[in-house]
């Protein structure tokens, strides 16, 4: 590719309902994009599922778009960058912000899969054609109230396999309300970070209700202590926000911490990291699954395309609109049947509704 100019969107996507947590709460899913103009005409584009505030991972929207601004986006302009090498060495000394890596990173494939007429999940060498995709069934209020909201999803929507987040209080008496309705439905839990240590006989009550998988149940940055729990609990750990390297993965997975990872490309550095990420595992018997930060349709896309890869086992977290979102700025949304993804179905689905993107852009900065 040959940079000539870029522009930076910062867009307010409408979500179906208010997504709470203790510092903000948001009807609207700020989402950074970036446009990339090839010398030769064509447009690669690229999406950061960051957050406006560093709750969930360290980096945030308006950091991204410093870092594009001020840095990233002049040390690309009018060079020849022709490998995912060339362009990993560009920000080879910029420390962490892998999300950040990964707008510019995915505008690159974008252009990559339009210059040679591939599909992402060709270029990433993805061998499967259908991929699982399972929705996450978010905490209530309290205990009666979660227990009801989860069993009315699974009671309405009989899904082939869930994931039900958990937290102190509400936990094995959630799991045994589901278990006791649906003693064989496929189910994993994910903890996101809100135990520690000394609730392990949580988790040994845990390890008896035949679960997939226990997500994240220690600190966020965190592999020792899962590696001393992973030892006394039969249930495979998957860890999700320790993983936020290549290096990472290799020092967690030589202790022994997890036994599957939940891989989201853009915590590790982008979509070819996911992809080494993935191969590390699958030597070392680790299955992964794809996890989701609710991105735009556009960035489903791209998560849909690395979850061909054949160490991709487990049902992946796709964000799909009609679950998360009002509205989106694709022009087709991407098809779903019965928990099924056809990606082979997603290949021509890469257009941008400009009207849309336009309509939700809150602020845009052009370089050249
Ligand atoms: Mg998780």
């Amino acid at each position: 590719m040959f940079i000539t100019k870029a522009e930076i969107y910062k867009i307010y996507l409408p979500l179906k309902e208010p997504f709470r947590i203790s510092v903000t709460s948001m009807t609207n899913r700020e989402i950074v994009l970036i446009k990339l103009y090839d010398k030769n005409g064509l447009i690669g584009i690229g999406e950061s599922a960051n957050f406006d505030y560093p709750f969930y991972e360290p980096d945030f929207n308006d950091g991204t778009i410093h870092l594009l601004k001020t840095y990233l986006i002049p040390a690309i302009l009018n060079k020849k960058i022709d490998t995912i090498e060339e362009l990993e060495a560009v920000y080879k000394l910029m420390r962490g912000n892998n999300f950040t890596k990964t707008v510019i990173e995915s505008a690159f494939w974008h252009l990559k899969s339009q210059q040679t007429g591939k599909p992402l999940r060709k270029l990433w060498g993805g061998t499967k054609t259908k991929i699982p995709a399972a929705i996450s069934i978010g905490l209530g209020v309290d205990l009666k109230d979660t227990i009801k909201r989860v069993l009315r999803y699974i009671d309405t929507f009989a899904p082939e396999r869930a994931k039900v987040k958990i937290k102190p209080g509400i936990d094995v008496k959630l799991i045994t309300a589901i278990r006791d309705r649906y003693p064989d439905l496929p189910l994993f839990v994910d903890a996101n970070s809100a135990y520690t240590l000394k609730d392990i006989s949580i988790f040994k009550e845990l390890d008896e209700m035949d679960l997939l998988m226990i997500e994240q149940p220690l600190s966020y940055n965190d592999i020792v202590d899962h590696s001393i729990l992973q030892k006394q609990i039969r249930t495979p750990i998957c860890l999700d926000e320790s993983i936020n390297s290549y290096h990472t993965a290799e020092q967690a997975i030589s202790i022994g911490a997890c036994k599957i990872i939940n891989i989201k490309p853009q915590r590790v550095g982008g979509y070819w990291q996911a992809k080494l990420v993935s191969e590390l595992a699958a030597q070392n018997n680790i299955p992964v699954w794809c996890g989701g930060m609710i991105e735009s349709g556009w960035g489903q896309l791209f998560n849909c395309h690395i979850s061909t890869l054949s160490n991709f086992k487990y049902a992946n977290d796709i964000c799909l609109t009609k679950w998360y979102f009002a509205d989106d700025i694709l022009q087709r949304e991407i098809p779903e049947k019965n928990g099924i993804i056809d990606v082979t179905k997603t290949d021509n689905l890469f257009k941008i509704d400009e009207a849309k993107l336009s309509k939700y852009t809150v602020a845009k900065i052009t370089t050249s």
